[in-house]
C-alpha cells in the first residue's frame, strides 16, 4: 500500500531529513586516510542520538548491526562498519544513511573520494548525482514511477555506466521501506501513478562496469560482480500538490 502523508507529517519527515544531512556533512568531514569506517559510525550514532526524539533508522532494521552502511569501491551497499576497514587515499566511500524521528523516517546516501581519487572514480561521482538530480526532477504529480527510473538510467547508461536492478528506491515514512519500488530503470509512462503526499527514496546505484551484483559471506555487502567501481546518492523527497519539482527532505535547509 502506498501511504500519503500529511503536511505535518512531512515536516516531521524534513526535521529527521535535517538531520540526516548533518550527519552525512559530519562524516564527509571525517572522510580522511587513515580514517576506519566503525570511527565514522560511531561519530554518526552519537551525533543522531544527541537530537532528541532522534535514532539511528538502519541499527537493528533486519538486523542491520549499525548506524551507517559504509561501502567502499567495489562495494555497492550495505557494507557493515569495522575498525579493520580503514579508508586509503584514492579510495571512495558511500556511506548511507537514515534517521527515525518521532515516528517516521528519512533516508540519504552520498559516496566521497578519499583524498584523491583517479579521473573514473570522479567522473562516477559526478554522473552518478546527475542520474539523481534527473530522476528527482521527474518526480512530481501526474508522473509515473517509470519515468524516475527511465531518467536515472538515461543518465548513467548515456555514460557508458550500468544501472543496479536487484536493489530500488522505495517509499519511506512510518516504515523504512514502502511502497512502491523506486527502480533505476524503466520505461515512461509505466508504473504506479505519483501523487501528492507521497514520500519516495530515489537512490541510483550506478556501476563502472556491468550491472550485475552478489552479496558477500557476511550476507549483507553487496559488491559488483565484476570489481568495477560503484557509487551510490540519494535523498528522501516529498511530491508536491503543484506538479513542479518535489521537496527534497533530506537537505541542511
Ligand atoms: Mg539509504
Ligand atoms: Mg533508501
Amino acid at each position: 500500500m502506498i501511504t500519503i502523508k500529511s503536511a505535518r507529517e512531512i515536516e516531521t519527515m524534513a526535521a529527521a531529513g535535517r538531520i540526516v544531512a548533518a550527519t552525512l556533512a559530519l562524516v564527509a568531514r571525517h572522510v580522511h586516510p587513515g580514517v576506519s569506517t566503525a570511527e565514522l559510525d560511531r561519530l554518526a550514532e552519537e551525533f543522531i542520538r544527541s537530537h532528541p526524539g532522534a535514532r539511528p533508522s538502519f541499527k537493528g532494521l533486519y538486523d542491520f548491526p549499525a548506524t551507517l552502511c559504509t561501502s567502499i569501491n567495489q562495494e555497492v551497499v550495505h557494507g557493515i562498519p569495522s575498525r579493520e576497514r580503514v579508508l586509503r587515499a584514492g579510495d571512495v566511500l558511500s556511506v548511507d544513511v537514515g534517521v527515525w524521528l518521532e515516528g517516521l523516517h528519512a533516508d540519504s546516501a552520498a559516496t566521497f573520494p578519499v583524498g584523491d581519487v583517479g579521473d573514473e572514480a570522479r567522473r562516477l561521482l559526478r554522473v552518478t548525482q546527475e542520474a539523481l538530480a534527473a530522476g528527482i526532477a521527474q518526480a512530481r504529480a501526474g508522473q509515473h514511477v517509470g519515468d524516475i527510473g527511465h531518467a536515472v538510467q538515461q543518465v548513467a547508461e548515456g555514460a557508458g555506466y550500468s544501472v543496479v536492478r536487484e536493489l530500488v528506491g522505495h517509499g519511506i515514512g512510518a516504515s523504512f521501506h514502502e511502497e512502491p519500488q523506486v527502480p533505476n530503470y524503466g520505461k515512461p509512462k509505466r508504473g504506479p501513478r505519483i501523487v501528492s503526499g507521497m514520500t519516495l527514496a530515489i537512490e541510483p546505484m550506478v556501476n563502472v562496469g556491468g550491472p550485475e551484483i552478489r552479496t558477500l559471506d557476511d550476507k549483507w555487502t553487496v559488491v559488483t560482480q565484476d570489481g568495477s567501481l560503484s557509487a551510490h546518492f540519494e535523498h528522501t523527497v516529498a511530491i508536491l500538490e503543484n506538479g513542479g519539482p518535489p521537496r527534497i527532505l533530506t537537505t541542511a535547509n
